[in-house]
């Protein structure tokens, strides 16, 4: 149990966790956390097992392995022509996830104010109350989900230390357009701030809508610490690979919290993704193409079921409201769903700071096989009207 004044006294089990467990415990078709079912490249598997059999097991280089460095800084170049020092100006992290954390905890200090879209990732606001800062939102409203440039610039005071951006966005499954990057730059700039930017779904855009890190604007780079990791990219979730990338003082900061979180991480998983960015597009072309396939599958059955869904640019997710069912709550939609229907989901409440703003909205990923969504369809069908 946390001390009641902790920061996170407040906070209990992520919603991925408490859903997953829910899922698990009524044999429900899982959802709810963003972890496709089938796994990345083989030939990254295999890397990473050559190197475990190769040895040396012992402690990576704290900032992570040379190769892997270089091929971030050649995957930033490739991208993105962003020019990135593989030394000075890429850190390997433990997922996104470290890099959140070791970012947040490297730039703010008590009292700072971070702004962040809103819904926002579960661990962004945890992560600012152990620093001691407050999460200030910015909220995107349905259907669209834009960024309205008035509210971003409002919501600046004298405490703004960072923003901390998330696009391809989740939820939403939103891209942020040149209009809405241009508002971040520029407030960013006129305020002096910091940007973080969390950009793990960066190669899973559909239908034409692209990544442009924000990082690339002008004027940003030198404020710009950009987050990334090979979760997403690879469908290889489990192995928590991740990177920053900036320039040298903003890299500095992170690595001097990254340093005392988890020093390092494990060296063979970095072989195999060095490898992974080796192989060039084609396996992240592919991946792309399985998930638009089963985006429109599961827009096809949520639809079918009676639910609006509205179709997502990017990413895993599809936002879904549940109000049709009689719902006026998505936590407690979620609750019920696995034993209802044998499906997990999860509430957009979580990604809010007051949850009863996202009413009955639900998440569901489509990172899932299409046999799987389909009979997750079948399920769903059984949902009715109040
Ligand atoms: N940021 C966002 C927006 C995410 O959806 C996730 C979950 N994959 C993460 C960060 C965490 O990434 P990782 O698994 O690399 O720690
Ligand atoms: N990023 C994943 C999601 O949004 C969850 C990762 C986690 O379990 N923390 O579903």
């Amino acid at each position: 149990m946390l001390p009641p004044d902790h920061p996170l006294a407040g906070v209990g089990t992520t919603i991925f966790a408490e859903m997953g467990a829910l899922a698990a415990a009524h044999g429900a078709i899982n959802l709810g956390q963003g972890a496709p079912d089938v796994d990345g490249p083989v030939e990254m598997i295999e890397a990473a097992a050559n190197a475990l059999r190769a040895g040396p097991n012992q402690y990576a280089p704290g900032d992570g392995i040379p190769e892997l460095r270089r091929a971030i800084a050649d995957h930033q170049a490739r991208y993105y022509a962003l020019s990135v020092d593989p030394d000075a100006g890429v850190l390997i992290t433990v997922g996104c996830t470290e890099g959140i954390a070791a970012a947040l905890l490297g730039v703010c200090v008590p009292g700072d104010e971070v702004i962040a879209l809103e819904p926002s990732y579960d661990s962004y606001g945890a992560i600012a109350s152990l620093a001691g800062a407050q999460l200030v939102p910015v909220t995107l409203r349905p259907p669209g989900w834009r960024l309205d440039a008035d509210a971003l610039s409002a919501a600046v005071t004298e405490r703004t230390r960072a923003m901390l951006i998330n696009s391809p966005h989740n939820p939403t499954g939103r891209v942020l357009d040149e209009t809405e990057r241009a508002a971040i730059a520029h407030v960013a700039i006129e305020a002096d701030l910091v940007v973080i930017t969390d950009e793990v779904y960066e190669h899973l855009t559909f239908d034409g809508n692209r990544h442009v890190p924000l990082a690339t604007m002008p004027g940003m780079f030198e404020r710009t610490i950009t987050l990334s990791s090979a979760a997403k990219t690879f469908a290889l979730t489990g192995w928590k690979v991740g990177w920053a990338t900036g320039p040298a003082e903003l890299i500095d900061a992170v690595r001097r919290t990254k340093q005392f979180l988890t020093y390092t991480s494990s060296g063979a998983l970095q072989h195999g993704v060095a490898a992974g960015l080796a192989l060039g597009d084609a396996p992240i072309a592919e991946i792309r193409s399985g998930l638009v396939a089963q985006r429109d599958l599961l827009i096809d059955v949520l639809t079918d079921a009676g639910f609006e869904a509205p179709v997502p640019e990017a990413g895993y997710f599809v936002v879904a409201d549940a109000a049709w069912t009689g719902a006026t709550n998505g936590l407690e939609f979620c609750q019920r769903l696995p034993e209802a229907v044998g499906v997990g989901a999860i509430p957009l409440s979580s990604f809010y700071l007051q949850p009863e703003r996202a009413g009955a909205l639900v998440r569901f990923a489509f990172c899932k096989r299409p046999d799987l969504i389909a009979e997750a369809g079948r399920r769903l069908a059984g949902l009715t009207r109040p």
